[in-house]
């Protein structure tokens, strides 16, 4: 059979509130998340509530939530565009913003049931909610629909048991947005749903993972021992018990693909320009080493590739934001972002020399934050599975 046609594209300059977003972000971050303060944070695996607090002043939060909830009406090109923005930092304000806009605020938005919506919603917009998300566990990666955390009805009760890895910033967000096993196992995709558990109900307890990429906070461990939460905290509600599946696999999730890929775009643009001013600044044998044949290649070749991750990313994303079809899109960005980032990190390391493995400069940050982008999110195999079987190959 052959390939499925590709859809036409067109371009477009981007519209003018997103660059005024832009330059309000980049004036935000020039003035409150210097270098050495990013430094100091990234070593503790925290992010500064003090300088977001101040951010979410701008009211970025209200980009993913609809208008008739409080927010700005959905707009996820502007929300990608804000990530990009805040990831010139690193992950330090771009994760905090992901936990409260992103696993709160887009999920709750395509996959909350009215109830939900009219309670959650609100205060996510306003940035005053954090949510987790608990999907990976000790034995589950990339096969979620194997996840063993169960939880049965009792009455108008869910009950949890079991334990949830890498549930990133559990410690300090309101909410575990977590996929539990809800009927027997043979089941797998028939069986499965997404629960709201509050990280304070009794029952829930942590441990911290401490990790080389993304520190903008230890991530954690996280189990759940008889934990009993309202069965209203079904997310979609009590009709969507066994329906978790389908709220995996639907536009939430595509959306889900593209905020990390923002990341990874973020960081590989920080990256790129931080090799772009340096390879100016420093001299060997008598001139810049961006004179340099094989250095200037490099940084050519990483812009190169940077330009075509921003066309995968920002496509994906305007078909999003139209409600169109674009779980294909939403995965070949993810791939695509995800590994040509790993190949711009390691080239402009390059450039930077021993520098680069200092804290001298940002890049020793973004080089392990990069890394890690083909294997958090869905890896790139799975973007790879994903695809294959999308295109019935
Ligand atoms: C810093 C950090 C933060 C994270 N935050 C969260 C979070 O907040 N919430 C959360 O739920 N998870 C989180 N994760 C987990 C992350 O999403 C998983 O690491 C990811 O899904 C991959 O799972 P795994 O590492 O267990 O790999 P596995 O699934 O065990 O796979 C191992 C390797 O085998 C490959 N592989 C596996 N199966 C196949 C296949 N069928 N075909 C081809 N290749 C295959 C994979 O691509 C990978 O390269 C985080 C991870 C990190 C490192």
């Amino acid at each position: 059979m052959m390939a499925p046609p590709l859809p036409p594209v067109t371009f477009t300059d981007e519209p003018e509130h997103i660059g005024q977003l832009r330059d309000t972000i980049r004036r935000f971050v020039a003035a409150h998340a210097p270098r050495d303060a990013r430094i100091q944070w990234d070593r503790d695996h925290r992010w500064p509530r003090d300088v977001y607090a101040e951010l979410n002043k701008l009211g970025l939060t209200a980009l993913t939530v609809p208008e008739e909830y409080g927010g700005a009406g959905q707009d996820l090109v502007a929300a990608i565009a804000v990530i990009e923005e805040l990831a010139q930092a690193g992950p330090c304000l771009a994760g905090p913003y992901i936990h409260t806009a992103f696993y709160g605020g887009m999920n709750l938005s395509e996959n909350g049931s009215a109830e939900q919506k009219a309670e959650f919603l609100p205060r996510l917009a306003r940035g005053e909610l954090f949510f987790a998300y608990g999907l990976s566990e000790p034995d589950v990666g990339g096969d979620l629909a194997s996840v063993t955390t169960r939880a049965r009805l009792e009455g108008d009760e869910v009950v949890i048991d079991g334990a949830k890895r890498w549930c990133t910033g559990a410690d300090w967000s309101d909410y575990i947005y977590t996929l539990v096993r809800s009927g027997p196992a043979e089941d797998r995709y028939r069986n499965l749903s997404f629960v709201l558990i509050p990280t304070n109900a009794p029952g829930v307890r942590m441990q911290d993972i401490h990790h080389a990429n993304l520190r903008y906070t230890a991530s954690q461990d996280v189990y759940f021992d008889s934990v009993r939460v309202p069965a209203a905290n079904i997310v979609g509600g009590p009709a969507m018990w066994n329906q978790g599946w389908k709220l995996l696999a639907g536009r939430a999730l595509d959306v889900e693909k593209l905020e990390i890929t923002a990341v990874a775009f973020g960081i590989a643009r920080a990256a790129l320009d931080e090799a772009w001013d340096y390879a100016q600044a420093r001299v060997q044998f008598g001139k810049p080493i961006s004179q340099h044949q094989a250095v200037r290649h490099k940084l050519v070749v990483a812009r190169t590739k940077l330009q075509a991750a921003r066309h995968m990313l920002y496509h994906a994303a305007w078909l999003a934001n139209e409600g169109r079809p674009c779980s294909a899109e939403t995965s070949m960005a993810k791939l695509f972002v995800a590994d040509v980032g790993v190949e711009i990190a390691l080239a402009c390391q390059q450039v930077i020399g021993s520098y680069a493995l200092s804290d001298a400069f940002d890049m020793e940050r973004h080089v392990r934050d990069l890394l890690g982008m083909p294997i958090v999110g869905g890896s790139s195999d799975m973007q790879k599975n994903n695809l294959a079987s999308l295109w019935k190959l």
